[in-house]
């Protein structure tokens, strides 16, 4: 199938169109015609280089809703017309303990990411969402629920999942003490998704500046991490902390906010961190973690609770060919909503 995107052809270079085939359908692809295709941080990261060499031309992208357009043989849950969404991961084994576990993200012999990754069957690179079509195998493919809207849904495949899955994991529940570092594109996800499940939620940032913003989105406040006084006063009142930040930084500022057993769980930044101070991990038996993504069932829960709670990340909707321009706004940082892109303006050629 003939289609285009917007490839990267190294890392210095802006993303142009890209015309390219996607693979003739396998009994259990299903073939799906991308509407909206969100923006991820990590896009960036990986276009850029900075987690190692990239198979360029590399088509980025894994927060991608569309419409199935053509199903294989052996698809049995969709069919053409479906709203659908892929996420961050398109194959895995579908054998191992955490596949059966529905954990496919941290499959044994590795899940196969969106794109920028050999096909687990012919070794062709795979391209991601920043393209008009895609085909996925049935397994990876999201239901979109009716009460969603297309136009805004795309992030929740991988900021909704990312967040939703250590909310599920850590057991937050009515009355949680959640704190969320950072108001970014997980950040403000982390937020709406605690509320929902009937957390306290606390935004962490710099300053105060985003106040009303996270008041907005349902948290009760800011506690800003300049303000030496609050931070001291808000030792142990915290149960799980989300720390979104996309950078390398200090978690052991926010370590004793941490209740005894609570939780800081690393989700934004993918790399060196800054030395930590193991002090307040043993005075109140707390912990560092980190989690990556959710699995494919999780990925379809989270949709359906948006869809039951309508949640919708804050998207500001953009054309393909303002993809650079949204990298470089992104690159400076400090952007408290999702660009997402409507893939309508983009033609096949011929
Ligand atoms: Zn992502
Ligand atoms: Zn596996």
């Amino acid at each position: 199938m003939k289609t285009v995107g917007y490839a990267a052809h190294n890392s210095d270079a802006e993303m142009v169109p890209y015309h390219f085939e996607r693979r003739a359908l396998r009994a259990n692809d299903v073939a799906i015609e991308i509407l909206f295709s969100g923006i991820c941080h990590s896009d960036l990261h990986t276009v850029n280089g900075d987690w190692g060499p990239q198979p360029y031309p590399l088509v980025p992208g894994h927060e991608i809703v569309g419409r199935v357009i053509e199903v294989g043989s052996d698809v049995k849950n969709y069919k053409v017309g479906d709203n659908v969404g892929v996420g961050c991961m398109v194959d895995s084994c579908q054998e191992c303990d955490q596949c059966h576990s529905h954990e496919e993200q941290y499959c044994r012999v590795g899940m196969t990411p969106t794109y920028g990754a050999p096909d687990r069957i012919d070794g062709t690179i795979t391209q991601g969402g920043y393209s008009k079509h895609i085909v996925v195998r049935e397994e990876f493919v999201l239901s979109i629920p009716d009460t969603l809207d297309m136009s805004k849904a795309a992030p929740i495949l991988c900021a909704g999942i990312t967040t939703f899955s250590p909310l599920r994991t850590w057991g937050v529940k009515e009355g949680s003490r959640v704190g969320v570092i950072g108001l970014g594109g997980l950040g403000h996800m982390a937020v709406k998704l605690a509320v929902a499940m009937g957390a306290e939620v606390t935004v962490l940032s710099r300053s105060n500046k985003k106040e009303a913003d996270a008041k907005e989105l349902g948290a009760t406040g800011i506690l800003a991490s300049t303000d030496k006084d609050a931070m001291k006063k808000a030792t142990a009142s915290f149960d799980l902390i989300i720390d979104t930040v996309p950078v390398k930084h200090d978690v052991t500022v926010y370590a004793p906010l941490l209740d005894i057993d609570g939780t800081l769980v690393i989700v934004g930044q993918v790399g060196p961190m800054d030395e930590f101070m193991s002090v307040p991990m043993i005075m109140g038996r707390r912990r560092v973690a980190g989690s990556l993504i959710g699995g494919i069932k999780e990925t379809q829960e989270v949709l359906d609770f948006c869809g039951q709670h309508n949640i919708h990340p804050e998207c500001k909707i953009i054309r393909p060919d303002e993809v650079n321009d949204a990298f470089d706004v992104m690159a400076k940082g400090d952007i408290s909503h999702r660009y997402v892109m409507d893939m309508s303006s983009l033609a096949v050629e011929g």
